[in-house]
């Protein structure tokens, strides 16, 4: 049986020199790329032989006892050289028969070998041993309506990921060409439903997190969270300037002139309000408290703003109403053109 050289340093990229600390900087970075659960397809095949390779490689240098092995036989090994117990006259090791296969799945007929039967030495299973690191926390924006931002619901939201693209396993190349599945970007899109609580009173552009939303975490690590910004949508009624919130009141002229109290719609109900005697176009009415409503401290105020509205189809009657006001306006408005 032909048994492989492996060059564990160069496996890892390090020199041979390389002290502990380098080694495992140089492994937990590796072993951080070549993690299968960040691949897919083809990749993860790769990557999953990747890291067998790696972590085997970490397992002999990160090992004084099976490095100072490896190190004082490394020299003595040949691409495609047999390997069997008559080839190693001190005895250390022995032939990969002896081994017992549960312990070495996973491991190269090389390193096998070398340990295998380690006299008193149980060679651990290999796993994927990277440090566990934790998920990334995802950003995103969560779209409400004036309303929803009112009264607060629970929402499901569907959430694109970004994933690796199947078809060209990340590289955005098929063959020759661009990989059509992805447009030659590499990555897909995965969505993903979530019902999200959106508590009442929330304010553009807050942020809720979801705590273990995020990214995927590796090596049994937490998922990271996923944060989403609030974007309250315009609305046809109200303006929402932070807390407060403004609508439009629509006077007739003798409304504005004496007074009168109207109907105003807030989000959730309909208020009286008094409009004073006098009032002026653009003049805006305040409603304390009755504008969004607040998770602490005071709610915000709506306002209402006054727009006179000027009638359009008159009739005589009201024609004739019209003149005589202008008759009686006529005089006064002459002695204030003469006293200015
Ligand atoms: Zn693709």
């Amino acid at each position: 049986m032909a048994v492989k050289y492996l060059d564990y340093y160069k496996i890892l990229g390090v020199e041979r020199d390389a002290d502990a600390k380098k080694i495992k900087a140089a492994y937990r970075k590796l072993a951080r790329k070549w993690h299968p659960d960040l691949h897919s397809g083809k990749k993860r095949e790769e990557a999953e032989e990747k890291i067998k390779e790696i972590n085997e490689a970490y397992e002999v240098l990160s090992d004084p006892e099976k490095k100072a092995l490896y190190d004082r036989l490394g020299p003595n090994w040949k691409n495609g050289e047999r390997v069997d117990s008559s080839g190693f006259g001190d005895g250390v090791f022995y032939r990969s028969s002896n081994i017992d296969p549960e312990d070495l799945q996973g491991f190269s007929e090389f390193f096998s070998s070398l340990f295998g039967a380690e006299p008193g030495r149980q060679s651990r299973r290999a796993s994927y041993r990277s440090a566990p690191v934790r998920g990334q926390d995802i950003e995103s924006t969560i779209e409400l309506s004036l309303e929803e931002a009112y009264h607060g619901l629970s929402k499901s939201i569907t959430l694109s990921t970004a994933a690796a693209c199947p078809e060209c396993q990340g590289s955005g190349f098929v063959g020759r060409g661009f990989c059509r599945r992805c447009g030659g970007t590499g990555s897909i899109s995965e969505a993903r439903t979530l019902q999200v609580r959106i508590p009442p009173g929330v304010h553009e552009g807050s942020s809720i997190r979801l705590k273990g939303q995020g990214g995927e975490g590796l090596g049994g690590a937490e998922r990271g969270d996923l944060y989403l910004q609030v974007h309250i949508l315009p609305h046809p009624v109200f303006t929402l300037r932070g807390r407060d919130l403004e609508t439009e009141i629509t006077l007739r002229p003798e409304q504005a002139v004496l007074g009168d109290r109207v109907t105003v719609a807030t989000l959730d109900r309909q208020l009286t309000l008094k409009v004073p005697p006098g009032s002026r176009s653009g003049q805006k009415l305040r409603l304390k408290g009755k504008g969004m409503p607040a998770r602490q401290g005071e709610n915000g105020d709506l306002y209402a703003r006054i727009k006179i509205d000027l009638p359009r189809d008159l009739s005589e009657e009201e024609k004739e109403l019209y003149r005589q006001l202008a008759e009686l306006r006529a005089p006064r408005q002459a002695e204030r053109g003469v006293a200015e």
